[in-house]
């Protein structure tokens, strides 16, 4: 068996017993392979292995690889930092964005999306407290937001997104994972369409699927450390 085959393996056993834990089922979570740095072949393997979702960070990487392996059937997710100049290809060349966090890019996005293609569905990403990276809109400005993002013809608003920074123990992940999912019920209540809560990674995935995450994004589990096997 292959690494990737034995990893996700493992990662989709983990996935299952998390989701048992707080009595849901594994088939309620959909697993995203994060391939940023892994070169294409690491991403045709996993597809062997019977994975299909991907997400990427950085664009002109991305956008190579989707090249590179458009003979699969594979459905790619952009998760990475956006730059309102760089948004006609994430328009054109994915099926998801998770890291909206402006309504200047989710207008791009929209007005960008080719005819052609079914709407692009986004999630908002969240800057919940202690979230590591900088990005993602405040909680208390998230309502407008999603209502404007809500409203865009191309666009489909599928949730939030959040990177929360790491925590020492199971307990300390699940708060900010909560958050989140308070956040979207919020959302719900207002009326808005939203089912997708992406959160956890491969260090805490398992306390996000406890707090109802519906995407997890791993990317370590699956294909390694980084700091080994990267394309840049
Ligand atoms: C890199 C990355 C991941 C995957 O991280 P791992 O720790 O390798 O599982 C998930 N989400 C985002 C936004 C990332 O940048």
């Amino acid at each position: 068996m292959t690494a990737i085959l034995c990893n996700l393996q493992a990662v989709k056993l983990a996935v299952e017993r998390a989701a048992r834990a707080v009595g849901r089922g594994g088939d309620e979570v959909r697993l995203l392979a994060v391939s940023k740095t892994f070169a294409p072949e690491a991403v045709r393997g996993a597809y062997h292995a019977g994975q299909l979702a991907f997400g990427e960070n950085y664009l002109q990487e991305a956008l190579g690889k989707i090249e590179a392996l458009r003979d699969l059937p594979l459905e790619w997710h952009f998760i990475g930092p956006i730059q309102s100049n760089k948004t006609r290809p994430i328009a054109e060349h994915f099926a998801w964005v998770h890291s909206v966090d402006r309504l200047k890019i989710a207008e791009r996005l929209s007005a960008q999306r080719p005819a052609g293609l079914p709407p692009l569905n986004v999630c908002l990403e969240v800057n919940v407290s202690g979230e590591a990276s900088k990005s993602g809109v405040a909680p208390a400005e998230l309502l407008p937001l999603a209502r404007a993002v809500a409203a865009l013809p191309r666009i489909r608003l599928r949730g939030l997104m959040a990177i929360p920074a790491p925590a020492a123990d199971e307990d300390a992940q699940r708060a900010p994972f909560a958050q989140l999912r308070h956040l979207l019920q919020n959302l719900q209540r207002q009326g808005l369409q939203v089912d997708t809560l992406s959160m956890g990674m491969s260090h805490d995935f398992p306390a996000a699927i406890m707090e109802g995450a519906t995407i997890v994004r791993v990317g370590t589990a699956i294909f390694g450390s980084r700091n080994r096997g990267e394309t840049k």
